[in-house]
């Protein structure tokens, strides 16, 4: 029977596709079996899994007893670690290993299934709810032993996509689509500026996410609809329904081949005002993308998607080699490479340090000034790089001065370690800051004096400002570009940039929504940096712009102190 079930469109588009279940684990598994000669170190692989999971919950079961969380859910990690503990689980999954030459996951799985249906005959309720526990246990352990996301499915003869169903996906996960062919995707929890998210956008895959209970309800294989646009999910369609979803489809791709037009057009408004347009990259590919749609160069290059999915970071050659890749691809026009920004829901593999609030914790510029020698690196080999194109340094998360400082001091370390090796380097590459902390929107004296640019980060600003986790489905309604705080930190910025003489960016989310787009121009914004999958519609909303009247509306706009009347005087530009 058809349904439809309401979200948070994130990536806009239609897609038709068949569902594809993705378990955080357990529908992984893969069944294979094990040579004689392997199967000890099979055992031992297992055992390691193990380990780290009692390591992961006795760190729990430590920071939960001293802290203030509720006794029970102490309670319950010592269950876990007693389960970890007990033969009948891991002694008699090993013992699967050796006798039947089972694959880790898979004994593991089977002596699972096995003690589930144990548990589903005990009488008393309680004890029966246990299997939960013990499944809960065995995810964490297939988890550690599969590290990845698993395999989507070949393509299918009917030529449709893939949907992939999960309960959430990681940035790395998001990535590892690049390389199949995936139509849209639907998960359980996220917000609009999630990092999933913005791979979706990059990617131009159609997203619905916050749908709560989505994995639970779709079956593996049925048809399934997504509207990123409007946010909602329509489950085993009839073919009526198809048919008017297949013709929206049509005409969406329609008008996206009208826009392809506008390529080489020069993005200025009506009253010839020139606008830059460059685009927002994860990783190399990606620049020939943004090199496809005329951008006027990268304006932020995510360099974090370098060091994910991997288990060592990248050294200074393999970094070089990377950014070298963009400048040449973008041959002569600027790329803004920025310095690792990892934390928050961008965690790098094996990440040693476990925070209770990642977002306010030792993230991008932070982590880097706590990690000299891996910083140090990054910028040799963007210095490096620069002997190969226009390139800018951008520095992420800044929230004072003396975090700039720390870094222009570095920064100068590197320039004498590479002129000792006698390297080639542009000497007088820019560096910029990231204004996505509201302290810094605040004290703009301090960065304008130190920096050559500054980039706005909304996604950050606004998540700061207003206190929402920009990942947290359960405060998303909450997370309003809009807000009057929010457009009077982001005009400030912009004003104080003019005042500085030195150029002002936004590269958050805000500056690909062509609504967004107007209202930034209104606050004198001329230099946008986006998904280069947006950057066309945004310049079809900019050619249509009158930049002076835009700025008369806007001066009004801003001292609305309502975020409704805001809403409705952007609607109304
Ligand atoms: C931002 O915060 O707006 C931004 C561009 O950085 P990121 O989304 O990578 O945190
Ligand atoms: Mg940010």
């Amino acid at each position: 029977m058809s349904f439809t079930v309401h979200g948070l469109g994130v990536s806009q588009g239609i897609a038709i596709g068949h569902a594809h279940l993705v378990s955080h684990a357990l529908l992984e598994v893969a069944h294979y079996t094990i040579a004689p000669k392997h199967m000890e170190a099979e055992v031992l692989r297992l055992q390691g899994a193990v380990a780290e999971v009692k390591a992961e919950l006795t760190g729990l079961k430590v920071s939960t007893s001293s802290g203030t969380a509720p006794s029970e859910v102490d309670a319950f990690v010592g269950m876990h670690i007693m389960f970890l503990e007990d033969p009948m689980l891991v002694g008699a999954a090993e013992n699967l290993i050796r006798t039947r030459r089972a694959n880790a996951e898979w004994a593991l799985v089977q002596q699972m299934e096995q003690l589930v249906d144990q548990f589903e005959a005990i009488e008393d309720a309680y004890l029966r709810e246990r299997k939960a526990d013990v499944v809960q246990v065995v995810e964490r352990i297939v988890k550690v032993l599969l590290g990845h996301p698993g395999h989507l499915p070949p393509k299918r003869k009917d030529g449709l996509g893939t949907i992939v169903v999960a309960h959430d996906l990681s940035p790395t996960d998001t990535i590892g689509f690049k390389e199949h062919a995936v139509a849209g995707f639907i998960t359980d929890v996220g917000g609009p500026t999630g990092h999933t998210a913005i791979v979706a956008r990059s990617l131009s895959i159609p997203a619905v996410v916050a749908l709560r209970h989505i994995r639970h309800v779709v079956k593996d294989d049925e048809l399934i609809i997504i509207d990123g646009t409007r946010g909602i999910v329509i489950v085993a369609p009839d073919e009526r329904i198809l048919e008017e979803f297949r013709l929206r489809k049509a005409e969406l791709e329609l008008e996206r081949s009208k826009l392809k037009r506008l390529k080489s057009t020069r993005a200025a408004t009506l009253d010839g005002e020139e606008v830059q347009i460059l685009a927002n990259i994860e990783l190399p590919p990606d620049a020939t993308q943004a090199k496809a749609v005329e951008a006027d160069g990268v304006g932020l290059f995510r360099t974090e998607f370098l060091f994910m999915s991997r288990d060592s970071w990248p050294d200074e050659d393999e970094q070089f080699e990377a950014y070298k890749t963009v400048l040449k691809t973008m041959a002569g026009k600027p790329v803004t490479v920025r310095t690792l920004d990892v934390g928050a829901d961008k965690e790098l593999e094996g990440a040693s340090r476990q925070e209770d609030n990642p977002a306010l914790g030792l993230r991008a510029i932070r982590y880097c000034l706590a990690e000299p020698k891996m910083f140090l690196t990054q910028l040799r080999a963007l210095l490096r790089a620069s002997h190969f194109g226009k390139l800018k340094i951008l520095i992420p998360m800044l929230s004072s001065s003396n975090e700039i400082d720390q870094t222009l001091i570095l920064l100068d370390k590197a320039r004498n370690q590479l002129r000792e090796r006698r390297i080639k380097f542009d000497e007088n590459v820019p560096v910029g800051g990231m204004i996505e902390v509201p302290a810094a929107a605040l004290c703009l004296g301090a960065f304008t004096r130190r920096l050559d640019f500054l980039s706005i980060g909304t996604n950050d600003l606004i998540q700061y400002a207003l206190a929402i986790d920009r990942g947290n489905e359960a405060v998303a309604h909450l997370y309003n570009p809009l807000h009057p705080a929010v457009l009077r930190l982001i005009h400030q910025t912009i004003q104080a940039g003019a005042k500085a003489g030195i150029p002002v960016s936004v590269c958050g989310e805000m500056a690909g929504d062509p609504d967004c787009a107007r209202l930034l121009i209104g606050m004198g914004l001329r230099q946008f940096s986006m998904h280069p999958a947006q950057i066309l519609e945004v310049k079809q909303a900019i050619l249509r712009a009158d930049a002076s009247d835009l700025t008369a509306k806007v001066q009004k706009l801003l001292k609305l102190d309502d975020p409704d009347k805001v809403r409705e005087a952007v609607d109304r530009l």
